[in-house]
């Protein structure tokens, strides 16, 4: 145990996403982290059952990545990606590649999923442009969506209230798939529902109400993480990939939570053997010691842009810092872990403990429904009645009391530890949930 440190003026910081008043009554704090554990201000140790939010699958501190940051701090701290280079960004690349589906070997780096998001929404509009169909601008996300929080993701995106007090501002050209998540029907799956597959033909409809000329791109998570953990119906993928091919629509997975081993393989496209046109990524990619953020797209798409262009820039796209070396030195060092360490099979191999020790919460107080896939699982609880997301609330802090730490959107618990959790820390954790519900009211 650390000595608790002394708590600072937080009266200047506007925190994301985060109820700042109730926060800075009651704070806290991390100060630091090893493995599977933080520390939190008031010096106690916290099992992090949710891999910070999505994105330390090696576990925290890790000393390779730790050094390899060092040292590219050091040599080279910063390069600009406009009209010139540095190596690493070149090799990170080409890392990221070999772990992408077979063809999707073509990489844009970001710096968030946000960006990410953004950049591939404007690959696939540049795309149908490069082609001659430019007039193919709409976008198709789905209801419960989140990809992030640009104009873009926002727009696409599904999350009401994200979106509402900008909605005068959001992307014109953009429509909804029904989200797949029917607690009448599939309640309690282990793994992929049974039931939802035939609501990816909602794209028939959409393409039927506003022609697949006027198409540009399909965007789904194929696992929906921030909504409060969606697993995608059985064939349910299958099905928009099929719809979007039919139409020459692109299909773009967002993969910010799915990809670097979230679900026991490299990419959940892998996972599903769905081979979408573009992939997203952020968060696993660097195991987020630096922020980092990757678009992985299909040759043909990446030749037919560049090739539009007689000479000259061909994509007006990018940021400062797009393969940062600080970043692709993060990168390359993280993705050297998952592959010595195996750590996707390992997700693989412990998804079965981790669904059984999930599902034994299905008869714990206040529990509609348990849904789980790799290393996912979500935790449903009836809302109080008047109070959406209270419940969840509470039992979240009363688990962060007790020294585990999970996350919650609405009523809904969501767990995604590190790839590197050990069985025991699996049943901890649910225990310490099966403990908080039983507490709270
Ligand atoms: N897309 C998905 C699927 C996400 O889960 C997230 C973040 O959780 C994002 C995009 C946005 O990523 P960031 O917060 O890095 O901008």
């Amino acid at each position: 145990m650390s000595s608790p440190a002394t708590l600072p003026d937080m009266s200047h910081m506007w925190m994301p996403f985060t109820a700042n008043r109730q926060f800075k009554e009651q704070p806290r704090l991390l100060t630091q982290a090893k493995g599977m554990y933080y520390t939190s201000h008031d010096g106690r140790r916290i099992l992090d059952g949710t891999s910070g939010l999505w994105c330390v699958n090696a576990g925290h501190g890790r000393e390779e990545i730790v050094q390899a940051i060092a040292r590219q701090a050091a040599e080279l701290d910063y390069a600009p990606s406009f009209q010139i280079g540095h190596p690493d960004s070149f090799r990170a690349a080409s890392a990221v590649a070999e772990i992408m589906p077979a063809g999707l070997d073509r990489i844009f780096f970001t710096n968030s999923g946000s960006e990410s998001v953004d950049t591939a929404l404007k690959i696939a509009l540049a795309y149908h442009r490069a082609r001659g169909e430019g007039q193919r601008t709409r976008l198709i996300g789905r209801e419960r969506g989140y990809h992030g929080v640009g104009f873009g993701g926002i727009s696409v995106g599904g999350i009401s209230p994200n979106r509402k007090a900008f909605s005068g501002a959001l992307l014109p050209s953009v429509d909804h798939l029904p989200h797949t998540h029917d607690l009448a029907h599939n309640a309690n799956s282990r793994g992929q529902p049974e039931w939802g597959a035939h609501l990816a033909d909602e794209l028939e409809r959409l393409v039927a109400l506003h022609d697949a000329s006027t198409i540009a791109a399909v965007i789904v998570e194929p696992m929906a993480g921030s909504t409060g953990v969606l697993i995608p119906p059985k064939g349910y993928l299958e099905r928009l990939r099929a719809i979007t091919e039919k139409y020459g629509i692109l299909l773009i997975f967002d993969e910010v939570i799915c990809a670097y081993g979230r679900l026991g393989a490299p990419t959940a496209a892998a996972r599903f053997s769905v081979t979408p046109d573009i992939i997203t990524m952020a968060k696993g990619i660097s195991n987020a010691a630096v922020p980092a953020g990757a678009v992985a797209v299909k040759r043909a798409i990446h030749d037919t842009i560049v090739d539009a262009t007689a000479s000259g820039i061909e994509f007006f796209h990018g940021y400062t810092y797009s393969g940062h070396p600080l970043a692709t030195a993060a990168i390359l060092a993280t993705l050297d872990i998952y592959k010595r360490e195996q750590l996707f099979k390992r997700a693989a191999d412990l998804s079965a403990a981790f669904e059984q020790a999930a599902h034994q919460l299905e008869d714990a107080p206040h529990v509609v429904d348990v849904r789980n896939l790799g290393l996912v699982a979500g935790i449903e609880l009836q809302p109080r009645e008047g109070a959406p997301g209270a419940r969840a609330s509470e039992a979240f802090r009363h688990c962060f009391d007790k020294g585990v730490m999970v996350r919650y959107t609405g009523d809904t618990l969501a767990i995604s530890p590190p790839l590197i959790i050990e069985e025991g820390q699996i049943a901890e954790i649910f225990d310490t949930i099966r403990q908080a519900l039983l507490a709270i009211q």
